[in-house]
């Protein structure tokens, strides 16, 4: 069963059409790559689904769920975007912990999850590290894991390797397939790096002037470009 569906989805800024009838589908636990130039509506296309952006027309569905007039706090996401926009102000379990508490997870509770998700994400032990003394690649890393943090049944990432170096976005990709695969999270990720979506995928879809102008795994894909 698909756990995202957009049907004809569109968005217009003002006169500007930014999503063109748009039909995609995310499987349970399957890592979707959206690639295309700047300017293809990749970003608009996540924040449809999350809410943070009106359609125009079409549908956005959840587990079969249409998702008008859900608000974006209420649609079950885990969000990272580019500007991960951690709090510098608090520290790295305090970051992590931060939708725990909004969503009244106890504090224990909250603790055991914070110290599996830094395990997870290649940082164990770091709950009362400064995040502003972090690496670009370990910031990226708490953002991750914040986003995971709620459980959210599916993860939509931003370019979320935009600003790291190339070594380390490689290194990064490779992990985090091996991390989704181990905990069966169902993705959604947009970048314009062709290799970062190809090592991430299980399906590419590549976006042209608002509309999808290719989908298929990332070997059919590569095979007509
Ligand atoms: P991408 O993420 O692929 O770079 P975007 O979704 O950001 O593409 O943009 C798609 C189109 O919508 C572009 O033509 C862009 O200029 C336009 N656009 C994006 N956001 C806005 C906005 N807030 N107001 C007006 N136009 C926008
Ligand atoms: P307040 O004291 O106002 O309730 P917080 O509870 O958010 O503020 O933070 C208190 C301290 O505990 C902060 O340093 C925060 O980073 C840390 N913290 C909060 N929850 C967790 C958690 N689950 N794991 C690790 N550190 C946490």
């Amino acid at each position: 069963m698909s756990l995202l569906e957009l049907d004809k989805v569109s968005v217009a800024y003002g006169p500007r059409t930014a999503l063109d009838a748009v039909d995609l589908a995310v499987a349970e636990h399957e890592t979707v790559c959206v690639l295309g130039p700047s300017g293809s509506g990749k970003s608009t296309l996540l924040r449809a689904v999350a809410g943070l952006t009106g359609i125009s027309t079409g549908a956005v569905r959840l587990a079969g769920r249409d998702q008008a007039g859900v608000p974006a706090h209420r649609r079950g996401l885990g969000l990272m975007f580019q500007d991960h926009q951690l709090f510098p102000q608090r520290d790295v379990g305090g970051n992590i912990a931060f939708g725990l508490r909004m969503r009244r997870v106890p504090r224990d509770e909250a603790a055991r999850r914070v110290a599996e998700l830094l395990e997870l994400v290649g940082l164990p032990g770091a709950e009362r590290r400064s995040v502003a003394a972090l690496s670009g690649g370990e910031q990226q890393r708490v953002a991750l894991a914040r986003a995971l943090a709620p459980r959210p049944r599916l993860l939509m990432l931003d370019e979320p390797f935009g600003q790291l170096d190339r070594d380390l976005r490689e290194r990064l990709v490779v992990e985090l397939r091996q991390l989704f695969r181990t905990l069966g999270t169902t993705v959604l990720a947009v970048t314009h790096d062709q290799g970062e979506a190809f090592a991430l995928a299980d399906r590419v879809v590549v976006m042209r002037a608002g509309r999808v102008a290719q989908t298929g795994t990332p070997v059919e894909v590569w095979r007509r470009p």
